[in-house]
């Protein structure tokens, strides 16, 4: 079995590196280096592993690239790789014994590190301190000049503090705060900043940055000071240091074990050379490649494996999510199993076939993801299920989501529950207790949890009358929810916090006014547009009778500015009163106030017939602090808040009327399903890449291996070797 599986590798090694060397890379360089760890594992000592590849011969218009080819005034050559302590030492060892021939220092006592950036390589040209020219690395000869879109790139600036002419060699990469800003959809930073470096229109290369490594033009005797001359003249530098052999080893441990992962970028090694640039010379070239530097390369974060089967779970808001099941694989100290595939665009994107081989990573984050078919396993493609997997009801396709629509479905419930209580970050509601609330169909709609008691929490098994007191407590502790919080909360599709934001600070502050605005004028919202703009009206419009329930429980959201006169007051009601308690509650409420079902160290006011009475609540609130007032103190500190100076109460208030309407409002079993038609996008190779839309949904379309290879190919140019 060993046998025949390092055959395979060594034959899909082959095919990747010829192609690579040949300006046509199939896979992308994580997949060809995953291979390689494979092959390293089962027959350490392949001489394909030792081969340091072809000559570069880039094939003549063969890229269909519209960029300006110029060529390298020095090549921007590979680095030879080091992928352990002992191939490290290795080349510390070879550097020693080349560098005792020709009578020079020893490198192992004065070696230079910098951080890895896993990244586009860039040369930018200053001419007299002003930039000139950006050339990406190409095949290391001759590179494409983005210099119109580098302008744009953050650290490159448009004039050096000196009047000098130089070219400065970094990288081009996405910080991953900038990426879940501006880039929410991309999984991989790299391939973002690749295809975004790239585009035409040059959109979005203002959330790049650069960082600069190298320096030619000037003579410095180290690394060292060319990095400082660097920094003088006003370019960004990674993070760098000079030492010994082992000094470097302590660094490269402390960025494995702890340092990288805090990172607000991707690394993916460190670059180890001689600090001393005479003898970086003397010790010239071997295949292409400089004898006296290496890529000290952490642990890889991503293997191939086999893709077993895909099984698709019903999550929040009715979207069936696709989940892997692959051989499993320890990838970076976790043994995965199941990778979450997100939409089903992305199963149709990837073609992926049972018995595949793809390549899963894990990244900067924990979650692992699939991100290429590394080679095809002859398996049938995976087809989209038709109907929902929880409740067999008819799905319907909403851009790159499979949702079901049946409103009553096991899976929607529970989403709706958990939706509602995480966009408000409300503590202690376990998955456990909320299935088992909807098992018990105790709970339907978010409404129905303000309708709970205590006493039906506790009786559910394995919860108890203090974890019943404690949850409500904490529901009730977030009254009153904001605006934005509540629109949220409802969990409409595509229609989260920062899109309510938004369309609060546009004006539509209340209820009224987000439920009678158009779509067009949602959509017409920066930021929002049209497919959101449809999503928030529609939503509205199937979540009516909800919003109704719950106000009728007193759930009515509040502007933050416009919050009542008792808002961040808590208040507790005990004992028999002269009215129902439900009377005073509602008085709380509509001043913004927050009731509490007992006494906690929150608690600002008990109301009781007795203040002075010896109950446990009166008695622990005294303990608290807490004042207790009785019904005349309570209505005093009501007429108080109400001579207050005005501010605005809540948008609605319930009433009983509207109580009784809303709850005996049946909901719908199921809504229209609807498929959303639209022409698929153009892909283009310097195309950022953009979600797809319904069409290319069409099952079974499976992409001939070449096609998926030249997809990889587009966002691999200009990989690998990177400095
Ligand atoms: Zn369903």
């Amino acid at each position: 079995m060993s046998k025949k599986r390092i055959a395979e590798l060594a034959k899909l090694l082959r095919t990747y590196k010829d192609a690579y060397y040949n300006d046509q890379p199939l896979v992308s360089d994580a997949a060809y280096d995953a291979l390689e760890d494979q092959l390293r594992e089962l027959a350490p000592d392949h001489e394909l592993l030792k081969s340091v590849g072809a000559p570069v011969r880039p094939k003549k218009g063969a890229a269909p690239q519209a960029w300006e080819k110029a060529p390298h005034a020095i090549p921007m050559l590979s680095l030879n790789k080091a992928v352990n302590e002992d191939e490290y030492r290795d080349w510390v060892r070879r550097c020693g014994e080349e560098a005792a021939k020709g009578k020079l220092k020893a490198i192992a006592k004065d070696l230079f590190v910098t951080e890895k950036l896993d990244g586009i390589s860039i040369a930018v040209t200053y001419d007299k301190g002003v930039l000139s020219d950006a050339l990406t690395r190409g095949d290391g000869q001759v590179g494409e000049r983005i210099l119109s879109n580098v302008r744009r790139m953050k650290g490159v600036p448009g004039k050096l503090a000196k009047p000098v002419s130089i070219t400065a060699r970094g990288e081009i990469f996405l910080r991953l705060s900038d990426a879940k800003k501006h880039f929410p959809g991309a999984a991989n930073p790299r391939n973002q900043a690749a295809g975004t470096s790239k585009r035409f229109d040059g959109e979005g290369c203002e959330h790049l940055s650069v960082l600069f490594y190298d320096l030619d033009g000037e003579d410095h005797p180290t690394e060292v000071k060319k990095l400082a001359r660097l920094k003088q003249l006003g370019l960004g530098v990674p993070f760098h240091a000079a030492g010994d052999a082992d000094a470097v080893l302590g660094i490269y441990d402390d960025y494995n074990a702890t340092r990288r992962a805090k990172l607000d970028y991707e690394i993916d090694g460190l670059v180890v050379r001689a600090n001393d640039v005479h003898v970086q010379h003397m010790l010239g070239e071997l295949g292409g490649r400089p004898r006296a530097a290496v890529a000290y390369k952490f642990p890889s974060q991503a293997k191939v494996t086999e893709l077993l089967d895909i099984v698709w779970q019903v999550g929040s808001t009715g979207r069936i999510t696709p989940v892997a099941v692959v051989e499993g694989v320890h990838i970076a100290g976790v043994f995965v199993q199941r990778v979450t595939l997100h939409t089903a665009g992305n199963v149709t994107e990837l073609g992926l076939g049972i018995g595949d081989e793809v390549l899963v990573s894990r990244r900067n984050d924990v979650i692992p993801y699939i991100e290429e078919v590394v080679a095809r396993g002859g398996g049938k493609a995976i087809a989209l299920p038709k109907k929902c997997p929880t409740c067999r009801t008819g799905i319907e396709v909403v851009g790159e989501y499979l949702a079901c629509r049946n409103v009553a479905c096991a899976g929607l419930v529970e989403g709706r529950i958990k939706s509602w209580l995480k966009v408000q970050d409300v503590l202690d509601w376990g998955e456990v207790l909320v299935a088992q609330l909807v098992a018990a169909e105790l709970v339907t709609e978010p409404s129905d949890l303000y309708r709970l008691k205590a006493e039906q929490i506790a009786k559910l098994e394995r919860q108890g009358m203090t974890i019943a007191t404690k949850v409500l407590d904490n529901l009730r502790a977030k009254l009153p929810i904001s605006l934005p919080t509540f629109l949220a909360a409802l969990g409409i599709e595509n229609f989260g916090l920062e899109t309510a934001k938004r369309l609060v600070a546009a004006g539509l502050d209340s209820l009224d006014k987000l439920q009678t605005a158009s779509a067009e004028t949602i959509a017409a919202i920066p930021q929002v547009g049209a497919v959101k703009g449809k999503a928030v009206a529609d939503g509205l419009a199937a979540r009516k009778a909800e919003i109704a329930r719950l106000a009728a429980v007193g759930v009515v959201p509040v502007t933050r500015a416009t919050g009542g006169p008792l808002t961040g007051k808590t208040f507790c009601f005990t004992g028999a009163l002269s009215r129902p308690r439900k009377d005073f509650e509602q008085l709380v409420e509509e001043r913004g106030g927050t009731l509490l079902s007992g006494v906690t160290k929150d608690l600002h006011y008990l109301v009781m017939a007795d203040p002075g009475s010896g109950s446990s609540k009166a008695q622990k609130a005294r303990q608290y602090g807490t004042q207790c007032l009785d019904e005349a103190g309570f209505q005093a500190l009501i007429d108080a808040a109400d001579a207050a100076p005005p501010t605005k109460t809540p948008a609605k208030t319930p009433t009983k009327t509207s109580t009784k309407a809303a709850t005996t409002t049946k909901l719908p079993m199921k809504l229209p399903t609807k498929i959303s038609a639209k022409p698929a996008p153009t892909r283009t190779a310097t195309k950022v890449p953009t979600k797809i839309l319904a069409a290319s949904l069409a099952p079974a379309k499976r992409a001939p291996k070449k096609t998926a290879a030249k997809k990889t190919a587009a966002r691999t140019a200009s990989r690998r070797a990177q400095v």
